[in-house]
């Protein structure tokens, strides 16, 4: 049944926007007073002046009685938020001063979570999934990209990615999954990483590409994890089976940015270390550039160079990294607006980044813009200017979120 949303003070489309490069807000489109239309299937029908809709032609009119800006869901393409047990120890030492690899050599980090994630059982991992993206989505979040990569056994692994499967039809928004049983080889695995990454590849993926669990791999590529070698060996072969990748890059040491590009990865994911070379590289290539502001919070790290990459004409795409350990916070709202604070990013380029060029990580095309045809996901804020929206640094949250018009 068609239906009629509306008014809506302003409704940011986000249209007409390019996929790469830096963006004015003066190059926004901002239609005052409008209106929504939605198909039965819950894609965008029209978008227009309010008074402009015949309201005769609608079953249902949905009607906005107070000041709202309407703009796209967010679309979180980089999160872990399907994991056992709390790491707020591993937090407590690390803001005392104890670095990130430190703690992770010390058996925290990862591999606590992994003993954590591997006892709790399907549908346990399934309730907090459910219970995170229900809160992300509260806040305009409607799609999610959902990692493995916390359990770094076969099995364990499989549990984690059919968890998050029966937890994308609990909540309203999209769970997409992503396999990273490469996150790290596990401290019980006798033999190289080499030989983890070949069983991964000959034991775990066509388990997943039977099962329907995921279409997407990434790996951490860095020196403590896996390095470029191996990423290329794994990417190439992952390639092969016919999963789409990307890659944990430049965290804390560059190299994952090449081994993304040279993979043709849809997207390279942290950049906190990314150079020059590294920038150019991702501003010639199609791999999106995603940053994760969460984990430089997190880890109170410096933010990837944005500004530069922006202004080299790459996509940048801006994610939570949602995690129990380096991310905790989860909120695309205060971060976005942090760093746009921070790298002196427009309004425009934040949205962009946590809308459609966040999409284009994923590979899709149908949502992250309010336009004719593309999924009505999206999100209404109580005020009369799209600005207000980063200037309350998150604490103005959106009143309404629809996912596919509902
Ligand atoms: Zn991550």
């Amino acid at each position: 049944m068609n239906k009629l949303i509306g008014p809506f003070t302003q409704i940011v489309t986000l249209a007409n926007l390019p996929v790469k490069g830096s963006i004015e807000d003066e190059q926004l489109e901002i239609i005052d007073n409008a209106g929504v239309s939605v198909d039965e299937d819950g894609n965008v029908l029209a978008i227009k002046t309010f008074a402009d809709f015949d309201q005769d032609a609608f079953k249902e009119i949905e009607t906005i009685d107070q000041e709202a800006v309407l703009i796209p869901g967010f679309v979180d393409c980089h999160t872990h938020i399907c994991w056992g047990g709390n790491r707020a120890r591993d937090y407590a030492m690390r803001v005392a001063g104890k670095p990130y690899l430190e703690i992770a050599k010390a058996g925290g980090g990862i591999q606590d979570s992994m003993k954590k994630t591997r006892a709790a059982s399907e549908n346990e991992l399934k309730d907090v999934t459910v219970e995170r993206a229900d809160r992300h989505f509260s806040r305009g979040v409607t799609t999610i990209e959902v990692k493995s990569g916390y359990a770094l056994d076969i099995d364990n692994e499989l549990k984690m990615l059919r968890s998050i499967k029966s937890a994308d039809k609990e909540t309203k928004a999209d769970l997409i999954t992503t396999c990273l049983a490469a996150h790290m080889k596990p401290k019980d695995f006798e033999g190289s990483s080499r030989e983890y990454l070949d069983r991964v590849l000959d034991t775990l993926l066509p388990k997943i590409k039977k099962e329907n669990l995921s279409n997407r791999v990434d790996i951490f590529t860095e020196e403590t994890a896996f390095n470029v070698e191996e990423s290329n060996y794994y990417l190439s072969k992952a390639k092969d089976l016919g999963f789409d990748i990307t890659v944990h890059a430049d965290q804390f040491s560059t190299g994952g940015s090449k081994v993304a590009v040279d993979n043709g990865a849809l997207s390279a994911e942290h950049l906190e270390s990314s150079t020059e070379q590294e920038v150019k590289m991702l501003a010639e290539s199609e791999t999106v550039a995603t940053v994760l502001p969460g984990a430089s919070l997190g880890l109170g790290m410096q933010y990837p160079p944005c500004r530069k990459l922006l202004d080299a004409g790459a996509c940048l795409a801006i994610a939570s990294d949602w995690n129990p350990g380096s991310a905790p916070m989860g909120d695309m709202l205060i971060q976005g607006a942090l760093l746009g604070a921070m790298e002196k990013l427009s309004t425009a380029e934040v949205f962009a980044g946590m809308t459609f060029r966040s999409a284009k990580a994923l590979g899709l095309s149908d949502r992250g813009k309010l336009e004719v045809g593309k999924l009505a996901d999206m999100q209404a804020y109580p005020c009369n200017d799209y600005r207000e929206i980063l200037y309350n640094q998150g604490m103005l949250p959106p009143f309404k979120v629809w996912k596919k018009g509902n």
